[in-house]
């Protein structure tokens, strides 16, 4: 355990601590020697940018306390709410196939733990809240354009339907970070189911704490898998099911994370550290923006095979505690991951079907879905406007296969593929209304796409302007529903829009 800095949070004199979060604190309840204790820094002036209202009311938070101005102070970091017992988790991990046996919060402390409306315990973290000794030559901070980008794309996926961290609030610090030039400096409180990782367990199984790995394992459990019966394999068996749903979810909206080292993987199976993720405009497997991934490491296609090489660190960490001997525990492990690929496809087939409008599961539906894929990508079409127009085909509408149709700068590909979908559909046995509607619910219309994300950053930071951010959000809260005012941002970028390369920006 590490004490706190000099620099703490003094609650103003006479003012008692605001008593924000009815917090319950399970992992600071853990040994000391899986985080550091310490209190965020203070910063000069913060401001609150945006509030997540509805999310707070989720969480059973009061709104008002949290905008008036004590709040903002604790969403800063200058004020510990009552029963916060802050602290950075430790953690390691594989950086670009790379070991790194120390990682942990460099930038982001765990203020503690609420409990929804539901029952379902959340974390509460300040992100970009200053040093820790975790921190090793960064500064602790964060700056506002990342810290938008988080917001925007977490809450965007979770109203896409994808598991995911919150965001509960921005905030600016009134600091100026150097970064590429001096940027303004920002806080992000972020919820999660937890901020677990692979690379936590990692963390303890590298030092051969073969005891740190079962409490870790055994707290993550109760937390997260209560049901687990033969707790550490099906523990696995369950991080392994919920990784292999999430990343076929990412795929089925040409989402790239971009960063999926294994410190970046929750346990709990939410998409989680958004840096340079981004959604893809044009169908490309091959698809990277991220300018710190060169080899195309975690390019979109790759997704799939990175969550299981991912999810095998994790087996390897778990190892102590999967059988009596090396060799019992490795077949316990290997068994387990197998059931990866299947697993994968079945999610991603599934989630195929829905796209293209197919309630009922028959041969070939894969070679379908893969052919339109394939002209997709020889074409270049746009992947979210090909399948929500699609989605308006049902009925072989000639304006509607006139919108699909000019998508593809050789539409006949296309139209023989179409053909087969037709015949697929007649199938079906079902209306062209249920059908259509299906589909609609499949396919957003809106994604948050990396121009419009650009230029709401562009727009906070250069103008202190952010009815572009609260547009953007709220057209990114109804994702599948058409938006007429708005239906621009349904568009894609036009060429000099293009955003070729993102910035994860620590
Ligand atoms: P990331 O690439 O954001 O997943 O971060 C990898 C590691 O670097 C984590 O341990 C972070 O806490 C740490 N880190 C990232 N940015 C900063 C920063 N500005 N200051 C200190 N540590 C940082
Ligand atoms: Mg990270």
């Amino acid at each position: 355990m590490v004490d706190a800095p000099a620099l703490a949070p003094t609650n103003p004199a006479g003012s008692s601590p605001v008593a924000l979060f009815p917090f319950d604190n399970s992992y600071a309840r853990l040994p000391d020697r899986f985080f550091a204790r310490l209190a965020p820094t203070p910063v000069p002036q913060p401001q609150l940018v945006k509030l997540n209202r509805v999310l707070a009311q989720a969480l059973s938070l009061d709104p008002e306390a949290l905008a008036a101005p004590s709040g903002v102070e604790i969403l800063a970091g200058n004020r510990l709410p009552l029963g916060a017992d802050p602290l950075a988790m430790a953690y390691a991990g594989h950086q670009f196939g790379n070991w790194v046996p120390q990682l942990g919060d460099g930038r982001a402390l765990l203020l503690g733990e609420v409990i929804d409306r539901q029952g379902v315990r959340y974390d509460i973290q300040l992100k970009g809240a200053g040093r820790t000794p975790f921190s090793r030559s960064g500064d602790g901070r964060a700056v506002l354009g990342p810290v938008l980008r988080e917001y925007i794309i977490s809450e965007a996926m979770a109203a896409l339907g994808v598991a995911t961290t919150r965001s509960l609030a921005a905030v600016t610090t009134g600091e100026q970070i150097f970064r590429q030039g001096l940027l303004p400096g920002a806080v992000l409180t972020r919820v999660a189911r937890s901020h677990v990782r692979i690379g936590t367990f990692q963390f303890f199984a590298s030092r051969g704490d073969v005891d740190g790995v079962r409490l870790l394992a055994d707290y993550v459990i109760d937390r997260l898998y209560p049901q687990a019966a033969q707790p550490y394999r099906a523990l696995l068996d369950a991080v392994i099911e919920r990784t292999a749903a999430l990343v076929a979810s990412w795929q089925l909206i040409g989402f790239i994370h971009g960063v999926m080292n294994t410190d970046n993987m929750s346990i709990a199976g939410e998409t989680i550290d958004y840096g340079p993720c981004a959604f893809m405009d044009t169908y490309h497997p091959g698809t990277v923006y991220s300018s710190i991934d060169a080899g195309g490491r975690y390019a979109y296609g790759n997704q799939p095979r990175i969550a299981h090489w991912n999810l095998v660190r994790l087996a390897q960490a778990l190892l102590p505690l999967l059988g009596d001997s090396e060799d019992a525990a490795v077949a316990t492990a290997q068994a387990a991951i197998d059931t990866y690929p299947a697993r994968f496809e079945s999610a991603w087939l599934a989630g195929l079907r829905r796209k293209l409008g197919l309630a009922q599961a028959h041969d070939g539906d894969m070679a379908l879905a893969q052919e339109l894929l394939t002209v997709m990508a020889a074409q270049s079409t746009d992947f979210t406007l090909t399948f929500r127009r699609l989605g308006d085909c049902v009925d072989d509408d000639p304006t509607a296969m006139a919108a699909v149709r000019s998508l593809f700068a050789d539409p006949a590909a296309f139209d023989a593929w179409a053909v087969q979908w037709r015949q697929r559909l007649a199938r079906e046995g079902r209306a062209a209304a249920a059908i259509q509607a299906d589909m609609r619910a499949a396919n957003p219309a809106f994604i948050p796409r990396n121009h419009r994300v650009e230029a709401v950053i562009a727009a906070a930071q250069t103008n202190q302007d952010f009815k572009p951010l609260e547009e953007l959000l709220t057209v990114l809260a109804q994702p599948y529903d058409d938006q007429p005012r708005l239906a621009h941002y349904a568009q894609p970028p036009e060429p000099h829009e293009v955003v070729q390369q993102t910035f994860c920006g620590t």
